[in-house]
């Protein structure tokens, strides 16, 4: 029986099956006799035994046969875990295929909730047991564990014990005397979604695409894009499509950017549906993922919503994909597996042959090109429900108009900010940086503090009073002396980050609240959110933050955008990096006069005359598009061509860089693909590790994936310490 184990290995080993062990497999879905695909078990591999789950069919190179007297069995079924439904193997292997990643490696992703597989985990809680008469013997310590209990709640024994102060025997007493029982936890139910709970009248435009969302769910696979400004109704307009995926009797997944898991998200659909939905994120603890993951394969979980990773929980019937703010960056996944989730969610749909709608107030390029050629059905929302006008969007030039020295705001934007005071509404001020500041100096000697295992400076981030490193997390005190020359309090701050501003702010607006959000100061979800409603409810009235602020809210009092560093993110050697400045400030700025309208943005450059600065100005969307595909097409960069990364990295920097080269000579010959590099990373060290890069570029209609595999066939094996990572469609470039 093929076996896969969720290791860095790319194909499944082949086990026996004794009989009896069949004994104790899980029930197949549908009642099938015989063992599930997708039923996990335990099987010695090497000197260990790990989890792995059943295959149907053997995949990936099996090398040569082993006799059977010579293979292992399978030891045990983990039978109270749910298979993983088959369609789930199905976008494993894909998933797998395309981004080149070990489809062990997928699985694991598909296993992300750890409390499921561990077997003999306490599945059982205590709780008071209502009415039953006191024991005889009520010493002290079983009187705080009744008054621990007192709420009724269930609790593990073991968090009981504590809360009374008393040891686990304790508690087994008061069991054994019946005056607590044990309960099994994780019974409560989700609730369930009522797609009739509070209907909205839609608008003529809003109900045509809904109408045609309802339709397109009937016949099978389709992608629609829904396109239209922040405020035009594309929420409440697929929370129809949702509608009917619950009326249907069928699972619907919304994915939305992590950071805009917003509870104003929570709130609308539980005003929508009556209940919150599944959600499914990062910040989830152990015993959540594990109720969640067991909720989509059980099909409890009506509604998920969730991060990217959520695409790979085992629904039992998924029905519907929404993919909202399609375009945001953090669909991108750069770990073990690098996979765009907007494109996975699309063959995950091609797979289960359901619907998907990408939505966007900026859809990316290659959703566009898609909808132009009508790969994808396009739905556009014209205008904000509210009506209200979008902001009035300007330029300041800073070349003409440049901040004092030492300041960052321009006078044009102070003195906008100094109205939107006195008129009693909030301002917002972007910059889409962490810390104080990107760069320390020494004064005396010009060193500059750099990370001792990256090519990067230290940023200041002063709340915290620390220098730290964005790529590997190495931070120090700021040093009393200057660590090269030994000058003392000769360290100066260079550039802004916005707690800087934030500095700034407080400095000449010394009685305006300031709201200042960045993730590094804001540890929690829960926090965040509670920030997010105070800054709703008007507690703010300027609110300073990084791209955490961009996305998702709704600030009804909102009315002057302030861009501090409008040119930031141009003119790299990314080929998305015009379009990604393009979005961001066009999703910043959107945030002004939502509600009442007269919002406007205030955008700081140095380069106004910029074709991107020029096309936010003019809100001149289709004339940005246009250049930017035309751009794309002849420079053969997606979507009419084919991106893949490779990159090498080693401790040492020779070893890096031969091996690249290598990798360079290996490369098959083929006329319509081009290899570029190997070159050195922009970012050439990151925690210790020398990066080299290549390039490969590929017409839309070759077998990239193909190409790679040959000649990722033909290459040394990478010497202990040597790595080298693929990614296809890459997203960065440092
Ligand atoms: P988008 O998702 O395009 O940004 P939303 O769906 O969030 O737009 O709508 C913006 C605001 O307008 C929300 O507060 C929403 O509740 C409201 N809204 C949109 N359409 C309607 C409608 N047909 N009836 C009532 N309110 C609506
Ligand atoms: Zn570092």
């Amino acid at each position: 029986m093929p076996i896969l184990l969720p290791v860095a290995l790319d194909q499944t080993y082949d086990y026996l099956l004794p009989e009896d062990v069949v004994g104790s497999a899980p029930d197949s879905p549908g009642g099938s006799r015989g063992v599930a695909p997708g039923a996990f078990v335990l099987v010695p591999f090497g000197a260990q035994t790990r989890i792995g789950v059943v295959w149907d069919a053997p995949f990936g190179d099996q090398g040569n046969p082993v006799p059977d007297q010579k293979l292992k069995a399978v030891a045990a079924f983990l039978a109270e875990v749910p298979p993983l439904p088959v369609l789930s193997l199905r976008f494993a292997e894909w998933v797998s295929r395309y981004t080149l990643a070990p489809l062990g490696m997928v699985v694991r992703m598909m296993m992300g909730a750890p409390r499921v597989f561990e077997p003999g985990k306490p599945r059982f809680g205590v709780q008071l047991n209502a009415g039953a008469p006191e024991p005889a013997r009520m010493t002290p310590a079983r009187q705080r564990v009744v008054k621990a209990a007192a709420d009724g709640q269930v609790r593990a024994k073991s968090a009981l014990a504590a809360a009374a102060q008393c040891s686990a025997a304790v508690i087994d007493g008061l069991i054994e005397a019946g005056m607590l029982i044990e309960v099994a936890v994780g019974e409560r139910r989700f609730p369930v979604p009522n797609p009739t709970h509070a209907k909205v009248e839609l608008t003529e435009a809003q109900a045509h695409a809904a109408r045609v969302l309802t339709a397109a769910a009937e016949g099978g696979f389709s992608v629609t894009l829904l396109d239209g400004v922040t405020g035009s109704g594309k929420t409440e307009v697929y929370f129809e499509a949702v509608a009917q995926a619950l009326e249907k009797g069928v699972q619907a997944l919304i994915m939305l950017p992590e950071i805009a898991l917003t509870s104003q998200f929570m709130d609308r659909f539980k005003a929508r549906f009556g209940c919150p939905p599944l959600e499914w994120h990062s910040a989830l603890s152990a015993p959540e993922r594990a109720r969640a993951w067991n909720a989509a394969a059980s099909g409890e979980a009506r509604v998920v919503v969730g991060a990217r990773s959520a695409l790979f929980l085992p629904y039992r019937q998924l029905g519907l994909i929404v993919v909202d703010e399609e375009h945001d960056g953090s669909f991108k996944q750069e770990g073990r597996v690098h996979y765009q989730a907007r494109d996975m969610a699309v063959a995950r749909a091609s797979l289960g042959k359901l619907p998907v709608v990408l939505s966007s107030a900026t859809p990316c390029i290659e959703t566009h090109v898609n909808a132009r050629t009508g790969r994808y059905r396009s739905l556009a929302l014209p205008g904000r429900y509210s009506g209200a006008a979008l902001p009035t969007v300007s330029p300041i030039d800073m070349r003409k108009d440049p901040p004092e020295p030492g300041k960052w705001l321009s006078p044009t934007l102070a003195a906008a900010l100094n109205e939107t005071l006195d008129e009693g509404r909030q301002a917002l001020l972007f910059l889409n940086r962490r810390g104080y500041a990107p760069l320390t100096l020494c004064r005396a000697c010009g060193h500059r503090f750099d990370c001792p295992q990256c090519t990067a400076w230290l940023v200041e981030h002063r709340y915290r009073n620390r220098l730290n490193c964005h790529h590997c997390g190495f931070s120090l005190p700021p040093p009393a002396k200057c660590s090269s020359c030994g000058a003392a309090d000769s360290l100066v701050a260079c550039g802004p980050g916005v707690e800087r501003i934030a500095e700034e702010v407080a400095a000449r607006f010394p009685s305006a609240r300031l709201a200042l959000l960045s993730s590094d100061l804001v540890p929690s979800l829960v926090e965040m959110r509670n920030i997010i409603k105070r800054i709703e409810a008007g507690e703010a009235d300027i609110i300073v933050g990084t791209q955490m602020v961009a996305k998702g809210h709704n600030f009804p009092g909102l009315t002057t955008v302030g861009i501090v560093d409008g040119d930031l993110g141009l003119g790299s050697a990314d080929p998305r990096a015009a379009e990604r400045t393009f979005q961001l400030l066009h999703q910043v700025t959107g945030r002004a006069g939502r509600m009442h309208g007269k919002g406007r943005g205030l955008v700081q450059s140095y380069s106004p005359e910029h074709p991107v600065m020029r096309a936010i100005i003019t809100g001149d969307r289709e004339a940005f598009l246009a250049s930017e595909i035309r751009h794309r097409q002849a420079g053969m960069l997606p979507p009419f061509g084919r991106l893949a990364a490779l990159i090498v990295s080693a401790r040492a920097k020779d070893l890096a860089e031969l091996y690249a080269r290598d990798v360079r000579r290996l490369a098959p010959p083929a006329t319509r693909i081009q290899v570029l590099g190997p070159a050195e990373a922009p970012i050439a060290v990151v925690r210790g590790r020398h990066r080299w890069r290549l390039l490969v570029k590929a017409p839309r209609e070759l077998d990239l994936q193909a190409y790679l595999r040959a000649w990722l066939a033909t290459l040394p094996k990478p010497m202990a310490d040597l790595r080298l990572t693929v990614d296809i469609d890459p997203y960065s470039f440092l």
